[in-house]
């Protein structure tokens, strides 16, 4: 049976330490931290990811506030959105909800947020932070996989982990997060051939790939570590990772659960980002 990594218990002590944090710059400094989020169209995913930002930034103290798009705006009103919140003080942070609907270029957008305030780390100049690992803001989703691989006394190091994924935003900065921690790295995506061999030589598996069940117990190396970073709906409409949970379980040594694993975790490392951006501003070294 595998030990679960409670990501939900790990970010509420995330989250512990940056409200402290928080409530200290604001009686020292006069700081309060600001975050924007940016929301275009109705999409009923993203209205939920949205919902669980603001909570979290509330109960941190930072302040939230969102800017509800139409569907139907153009891409230089968009545009111009993004380049007044890159004018404001008191917004620190600044995040794009993706995906955008219709045709609206979401690289152009992403890559017009002040490089300081792009909190998601999907800059292109952050990126190219992370590739070198000299980064400030941490890949969100990576970021939390890391800290709960820490959380749990499992070291990569030297270890043979496998990425199912080659996303932007998943995927690639995980690969390069486990790279800059001297870990052997192999990427697999659609493409790749004896998918399931190459995941059975995993110590650690990460899958993003976004199917229900896509990892199978004949996948899985027995005493592997699991990490399901998938948010899928399965038959009934429940919530449920890549992994077939129940074959797979008993065989790893540790696995995230879906929900409660990764998902938590993403949103602490967000909440982190905003801090250090609000720290840099306020020209505190972090
Ligand atoms: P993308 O759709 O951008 O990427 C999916 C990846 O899976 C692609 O690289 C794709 O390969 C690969 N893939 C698809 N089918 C196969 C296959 N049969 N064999 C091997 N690889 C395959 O998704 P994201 O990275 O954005 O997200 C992945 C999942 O993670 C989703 O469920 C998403 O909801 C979830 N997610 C969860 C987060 C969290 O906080 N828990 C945060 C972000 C995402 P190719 O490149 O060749 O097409």
């Amino acid at each position: 049976m595998a030990q679960l990594m409670d990501g939900k218990a790990i970010s509420e002590a995330v989250r512990k330490r940056i409200r402290q944090e928080i409530e200290a710059l604001q009686e020292e400094q006069g700081i309060t931290p600001g975050l924007a989020v940016v929301l275009v169209g109705e999409d009923s995913a993203s209205e939920v990811y949205v919902k669980n930002k603001e909570k979290a930034c509330e109960e941190v103290g930072i302040s939230f506030e969102l800017f509800r798009l139409s569907a139907s705006i153009t891409q230089q009103e968009l545009e111009e959105t993004i380049c007044s919140l890159n004018e404001r003080e008191d917004i620190d942070g600044i995040l794009l909800q993706l995906p955008l609907p219709g045709k609206l270029d979401s690289d152009r957008v992403v890559s017009l947020i002040r490089p300081d305030k792009d909190v998601d780390a999907f800059h292109p100049e952050n990126i190219g932070h992370i590739m070198r690992g000299d980064f400030f803001f941490l890949p969100c989703t990576p970021a939390g996989i890391m800290q709960m691989l820490r959380e749990s006394g499992i070291n990569p190091t030297g270890k043979r982990c496998v990425m199912v994924g080659r996303s932007d935003i998943v995927g690639k900065p995980m690969a390069m997060l486990l790279l800059h921690a001297d870990a052997t790295v192999t990427i697999c995506h659609s493409k790749t051939e004896n998918l399931a061999q190459i995941c059975r030589e995993a110590d650690i598996l990460v899958s993003a790939v976004g199917k229900a069940g896509f990892i199978t117990s004949d996948m899985v190396c027995p005493g592997a570590v699991v990490i399901d970073v998938g948010m899928n709906r399965n038959a009934e409409g429940k919530l449920c990772g890549d992994v077939d949970f129940e074959s797979v379980e008993p065989i790893a040594s540790y696995i995230t659960p879906v929900p409660g694993g990764v998902g938590p975790m993403t949103v602490a490392m967000l909440l982190q980002n905003t801090l250090v951006a609000a720290k840099r501003h306020g020209g505190i070294t972090v």
